[in-house]
């Protein structure tokens, strides 16, 4: 599944191929990829992006002079974009992708956006959770109030974060995953920042000190940001080849590790796995109090 650094990727590398292209036709191969009540390529014809943001793993596409357009699109477990160039050159990102994926449009590709310029933009999605879905200003605000700040980002107040864990009584894992409380940090990423913290996953949110939540805190966003450096690669240019799909999984200390030695230097645990606020959770009992 895309986890918020790859759909971050995708997005700055998607913005730089498409923001400024007016949409010439839209293609539905799915309608279940789309709104049921709306005429997508009606409401899109002659738009040209403005830009695309991003809140959590939801992308919002915007348009040039509508104030009340956007085109709200979710990877969830096997999205991936495709840019087409005029001259059949493919880049995209998003789940693990294969060549065979960029034969586009191919078996799995729902929706096709086409530019005045001839080149094109592909949603592929195999298990059909994802979606490019028309919205209004309104929805989009609903959308956005459903996510709380993300520690990845610079203002990202760590002494805000340290208060709200007080009210927390559930598991600091389970706090962690809130997207509601702090947006954009999946499980492996949720692991890998309490080992980081030396905290553990069971303990409850409102009885961490406040030197573990501003650790924490740096943590869960330094996680993100390099990830999101090394799914730089997530984006592949497939002219000359399928490339492989770098991606953090060959970072990770504690995610996955079940039965390794502890990473962390001078420590002599091993990694356990057990199941915390409903997920496979990654901890090391000997470092992370
Ligand atoms: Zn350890």
């Amino acid at each position: 599944m895309p986890e918020l650094p790859e759909v971050e990727t995708v997005r700055n590398q998607l913005r730089q191929k498409v923001n400024g292209k007016k949409i010439s036709s839209v293609e539905v191969f799915h309608s279940k990829s789309v709104n049921h009540d709306i005429d997508i390529e009606e409401k899109l014809l002659n738009k040209k992006i403005a830009d695309i943001d991003r809140i959590g793993k939801l992308m919002i596409f915007s348009f040039e002079k509508e104030t009340d357009l956007f085109l709200l699109a979710h990877l969830k477990m096997t999205g991936q974009f495709f840019f087409v160039d005029p001259t059949g050159d493919v880049d995209g990102g998003g789940h693990s992708m294969t060549a065979a994926d960029t034969d586009l449009p191919m078996k799995h590709t729902r929706v096709g956006f086409h530019f005045s310029d001839h080149s094109s933009l592909y949603f592929n999605d195999m298990r059909l959770f994802g979606y490019v879905k028309i919205a209004n200003a309104e929805e989009v605000r609903i959308a956005r109030s459903k996510f709380g700040p993300e520690p990845i980002t610079k203002n990202f107040d760590a002494e805000w974060f340290y208060k709200k864990l007080k009210t927390r009584k559930t598991p600091i894992k389970a706090a962690l995953l809130d997207q509601s409380f702090v947006a954009g940090l999946g499980n492996i990423y949720v692991d890998e920042a309490l080992w980081r913290a030396k905290v553990r996953p069971t303990r409850r949110a409102d009885k961490l000190t406040k030197k573990e939540a501003l650790a924490l805190a740096s943590a869960s966003g330094d996680v993100m940001n390099e990830s999101i450096a090394v799914g730089g690669t997530t984006f592949q240019h497939f002219k000359d080849t399928g490339g492989e799909n770098g991606n953090f999984t060959d970072y990770l200390k504690v995610f996955g590790q079940q039965g390794k030695s502890c990473p962390r230097k001078d420590c002599n645990g091993t990694i356990k796995k057990i199941r915390c606020a409903g997920r496979g959770t990654h901890y090391c009992p000997a470092c992370q109090k």
